[in-house]
């Protein structure tokens, strides 16, 4: 288990708990239909301590994701972010992945919920799609659609859809799966967001058939800063197999490069691409290393 050992501890309920001894329900209503809502937050070791990237954000997500889904939200954020700090501490973790999940008591019916806890865990973990560009396959699964879900909550049972496209893409041989929307506009990654360069200018899925990545809206700032133009809308695949460059960018993802779509190569040399300039830009954001970003 890459996620826990004996010593590991949790934040459940206000308490913080040996993460191998501590048990939920099983007749729980997230554990049988996926109704809950989850984060996914990444610290980092900076030259100034361990710092969580975002936590406000993240943590806001979280709480927009339960009210989107009628699931009531009573927790305080700063304290979480508190909490989620007091956790890398007694886990002895300087830069980790955190965890928050909300989820649901025991109830059987598709009613409301008759309560509702949450639980944050932190572990190490790498780049989610490694470092190397990444040959991508469009999905035959399309992200679903907005009016049967609350596309832009982190709702667990989504992610169904993401488990689907991603091991869909990895057994036909690719790393990673491209999702198109319903109405065949390019959307996301099972747990990235897209964006694409063409003619030195960046496009990126407009919101509304995906979800608002922080990562997302962190690249959009980091190129106001740096002069790049980002184009916001709905384009097709062609559109984007025509593009000189693309990447994926998520908290777990961080910035990741682009090889080819269905074996179409992209043409630009990744390290003379804006993604090449962003994915430097994050890492200094991130690491808090502002000075360098300026520089740059
Ligand atoms: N899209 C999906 C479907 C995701 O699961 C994620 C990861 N949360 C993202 C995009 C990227 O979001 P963020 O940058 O907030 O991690």
């Amino acid at each position: 288990n890459p996620y826990y050992n004996e010593k590991t501890m949790l934040f459940f309920n206000g308490k913080f708990k040996k993460a191998a001894t501590t048990t939920t329900d099983l007749y729980g209503q997230t554990l049988h239909y996926g109704y809950g809502a989850f984060e996914g937050i990444r610290a980092y070791n900076t030259s100034s301590g361990t710092k969580i990237f975002k936590a406000t954000e993240h943590y806001e997500r979280l709480k927009k994701s339960c009210e989107l889904i009628n699931i009531p939200f009573q927790y305080n954020i700063d304290e979480l972010i508190e909490r989620s700090y007091e956790l890398l501490e007694v886990n002895n973790l300087t830069d980790a992945y955190l965890r928050p999940i909300v989820f649901c008591d025991p109830n059987m019916s598709l009613s409301k919920p008759n309560g509702v806890n949450i639980m944050i865990c932190a572990w190490k973990w790498g780049t989610y799609l490694g470092n190397n560009l990444l040959n991508l396959a469009v999905s035959s699964y399309c992200r679903p659609h907005p009016k049967s879900i609350k596309i832009e909550a982190k709702v667990c049972g989504h992610y169904i859809n993401s488990i689907l496209a991603t091991n869909e893409a990895k057994n036909k041989g690719f790393d990673e799966a491209l999702l198109l929307d319903t109405d065949n506009f390019v959307a996301e990654g099972p747990g990235a967001n897209l964006f694409f360069e063409k003619k030195g200018q960046l496009f990126t899925p407009q919101l509304g058939n995906i979800l608002p990545g922080i990562t997302r809206a962190t690249i959009i700032e980091l190129c106001k800063k740096l002069d790049i133009k980002v184009h916001e809308g709905q384009y097709n695949l062609e559109q984007l197999v025509d593009a000189d460059a693309a990447f994926y960018c998520g908290t777990a993802a961080e910035v990741v490069g682009i090889r080819a779509i269905d074996e179409k190569e992209f043409q630009l040399d990744w390290e003379k691409s804006l993604g090449k300039k962003l994915q430097s830009a994050y890492k200094n954001l991130v690491l808090e290393q502002e000075l360098v970003l300026q520089n740059q």
